[in-house]
């Protein structure tokens, strides 16, 4: 058995332990029954920020898989960066994130918040990452090997498992982004519905906001376009969310970050920034909110 077996075969149990493990079990199923519904029927941004900050809505925030995986709304129940961090700035000597990125990480294994990272096939953000380094147009091999030598790597920095999650072959179905700065959100807890499906992302992971944009750039891209649900999918009515959900104990963390979604989309006139979206302006909505968690 070569070394390279020995990464692949422990790899594969360790898909297998998190696909046994009941969250994701019922993911996958609840994916299945309530997938097609849920476009047809999707909640509207008001929908959803009255469930999440009512008492009813408690049970999205009662916990979560310590496990970093991509954004991607096919995965589900652990925290959300895009490609697991693979577009975050890089060290030149380790290839590895910028050491006040590290940090965080570090520090968040240190308090087991941080148990395991994942990668998956057809990755946007890794496919992303290599046009953005001399790669302009990149094979699907390329892409799996991207991402998956960055979390292997980047996982082993860490002294944590590795591990494949499967997100099908099905397009994106994400409606909006649910940005989480309380470390509980999970969309598709137990015993509770599943939310309308979003990106989820964790802004905790560092408070570099200017990143945090790139990351609702690639979601916005994917959505609108042709991987996604697509634009005619949104109106004014039942718009693209973006749902900033508050710790009451830190409700300043997110400062003016919506405001720079904003002017991401639209643009600032008084600055003359041209917005990356202003096609769509109408089609999107920010909302922050703050649930009733202790
Ligand atoms: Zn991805």
């Amino acid at each position: 058995m070569s070394p390279q077996d020995g990464i692949t075969n422990e790899t594969e149990k360790q898909a297998q332990d998190i696909m046994s493990n009941p969250l994701l079990a019922e993911k996958a199923q609840l994916a299945h029954e309530v997938r097609e519904q849920i476009k047809l029927n999707p909640m509207t941004i008001e929908q959803l920020s009255t469930l999440l900050e009512s008492e009813e809505g408690l049970k999205y925030f009662e916990g979560k898989l310590k496990v970093l995986q991509c954004m991607d709304g096919r995965n589900n129940g652990g925290d959300g960066m895009a490609g697991s961090g693979i577009l975050l700035k890089r060290d030149e000597t380790t290839n590895l994130p910028i050491r006040k990125y590290m940090e965080i990480f570090e520090k968040r294994v240190a308090e087991g918040k941080l148990e395991k990272l994942s990668w998956h096939k057809d990755c946007g953000a890794a496919k992303l990452y290599l046009k953005q380094h001399g790669n302009p147009n990149p094979t699907p091999e390329e892409v799996n090997n991207a991402a998956k030598d960055f979390a292997t790597r980047f996982a082993n920095h860490l002294g944590i498992p590795v591990i494949e999650t499967n997100n099908g072959t099905e397009n994106h179905d994400e409606r909006g982004i649910y940005i989480d700065a309380t470390d509980r959100f999970n969309e598709v807890p137990k015993n509770a519905e599943q939310l309308t499906n979003g990106f989820v992302l964790s802004p905790l992971y560092t408070d570099d906001f200017e990143y945090h944009l790139t990351e609702v750039k690639v979601a916005i891209d994917i959505a609108f376009g042709d991987h996604g649900v697509g634009e005619s999918a949104f109106t004014k009515e039942n718009p693209f969310f973006i749902i900033l959900i508050k710790d009451p104990k830190h409700p300043e963390y997110f400062g003016n970050f919506a405001n720079k979604i904003n002017e991401l989309i639209s643009g600032n006139e008084d600055t003359e920034t041209k917005g990356e979206f202003p096609q769509f302006k109408d089609k999107i909505r920010i909302k922050s909110i703050t649930p009733k968690i202790q």
